[in-house]
């Protein structure tokens, strides 16, 4: 399946990551992963910090899947609104779960930090404006639950936006704390990092069937197999090689990254921006002052093949950000559509298998893949090495829409 097509923007930013420990293999590893990406590489540096040995085999150059294509934004809201999600799942599941967001972009940031990853990690403020005058009441809901649970947020009456952006719209929830990250220059330096810890790392090596042998697992690959005790699937948005049924729907997406614009003063905070309705236009900067925006989701699962599709849902939300920010002189540099999946219930999927002992997922679907990754990689860390976990049930496979 072809997970993204186009041009991609973050790997003209950097060189491309080869491994060095691809000569090495031992006979049996604590956990082997499957998936170099953002899920794979922040679940091994947990793992070899904790004191694993720890493979991460991939069909494809590392961190090239929808790592490459992620946009970027570290938000602590979701694509379901915490009101709502307290009316699915009950208030202190809920709540923790926004807390769990929270907390990750922060342990994002500390990682960045910690490693001195050069992963362009900015914190950004965040708005997300009503899109019609209908949602404007919904985010006013969203604002008062935030704030009740001590969420850092500010809503912004129409004439507050109009001050702090070159737009008007209804309404406006802002929040606080969010971020920005080239995700692929991240990837990569937790790649370099896990390595120098001693994680093999095994590109071009296709996971095909896992069987259970004598109590371990044998991983059975387009070459010879893996054993390990363990094993973990952050394979993003391609059919797992074991697993029946995902609660989840592929769908594509499409970005564009523009041209460098020399004056982004009138843009409040150079804030992360989204809106109420769906699909979304999601639109942020970046380093070198950029606009990158993605949305006109789709519902098909492989990102399309023709640049002439690509280029005209291109143009369409460069047409839509004109309307945003007129006067700027914009243009496609960039262009690109890719695969792109939604849980039904909006939650992740982390966790052990339901019936398979000692197999694992952690799919971090939805808007908030990113920091999906980086609470699940805590969380499969703890319940790997045996230490307890309360937040493991909200985003346990085991649910109506879990897998099977
Ligand atoms: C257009 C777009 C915009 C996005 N924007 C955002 C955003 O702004 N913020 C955010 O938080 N998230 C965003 N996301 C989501 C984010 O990209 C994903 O959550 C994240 O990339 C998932 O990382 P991953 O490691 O799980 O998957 P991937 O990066 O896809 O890694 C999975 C890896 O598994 C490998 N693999 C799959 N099957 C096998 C197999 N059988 N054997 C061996 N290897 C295998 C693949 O080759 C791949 O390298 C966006 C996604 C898209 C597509």
């Amino acid at each position: 399946m072809d997970i993204h097509n186009g041009t991609l923007y973050w790997p003209t930013t950097t060189t491309p990551f080869k491994p060095q420990s691809t000569k090495e293999r031992l006979d049996l590893y604590d956990v082997v992963i499957v998936g170099a990406g953002m899920s794979g590489s922040l679940t091994a540096l947990a793992l070899v910090e904790a004191g694993l040995s720890v493979a991460i085999l991939d069909k494809r150059d590392m961190g090239s899947g929808s790592t490459s294509a992620n946009t970027g934004l570290l938000q602590y809201s979701n694509d379901i609104m915490l009101y709502e999600l307290i009316d699915q799942i009950g208030e202190k599941e809920a709540v923790r779960f926004y807390k769990l967001c929270y907390d990750a972009v922060d342990g994002i940031e500390k990682i960045v930090k910690r490693l001195q990853i050069d992963a362009e990690f900015i914190h950004r403020p965040s708005i997300c404006y009503a899109s019609n005058e209908k949602d404007v009441d919904k985010i006013k809901t969203e604002y008062a639950t935030l704030k009740r649970y001590g969420f850092p947020c500010d809503y912004f009456e129409q004439d507050e936006i109009e001050k702090k952006f070159p737009f008007s719209k209804l309404g406006a929830l802002v929040t606080f704390n969010d971020a920005e990250i080239n995700p692929l220059k991240f990837v990569q330096g937790l790649l370099k990092e896990i390595e120098s810890l001693g994680v093999h790392l095994f590109p071009y090596v296709d996971v095909q069937d896992v069987v259970t042998e004598n109590d371990n697992l044998e991983i059975r690959t387009s070459g010879q197999s893996f054993y390990a005790q363990h094993i973990i699937y952050t394979t993003g948005y391609e059919t797992t090689p074991v697993g029946k049924r995902i609660g989840a729907d592929i769908n594509r997406s499409y970005v564009f990254v523009s041209n460098p614009i020399k004056d982004l003063s009138d843009w409040y905070k150079k804030a992360l921006i989204w809106e109420t309705k769906r699909p979304y236009l999601y639109i942020r900067t970046t380093a070198d002052g950029r606009i990158i925006v993605g949305g006109l989701d789709e519902d098909k699962p492989e990102a399309p093949f023709s640049d002439e599709l690509i280029l005209k849902r291109a143009n369409n939300l460069l047409k839509q950000t004109k309307k945003l920010f007129p006067n700027y002189d914009l243009n496609i540099d960039y262009a690109y559509a890719a695969s792109f999946g939604e849980s039904i219930d909006n939650l992740p999927f982390i966790g052990e298998h339901p019936t398979k002992n000692n197999q694992y997922y952690l799919l971090g679907y939805g808007g908030n893949g990113t920091v999906y990754s980086m609470l699940g990689s805590i969380i499969l860390r703890d319940l790997i090495t045996g230490n307890r976990n309360e937040d493991a049930e909200i985003v346990q496979l085991h649910r109506k829409y879990g897998v099977t």
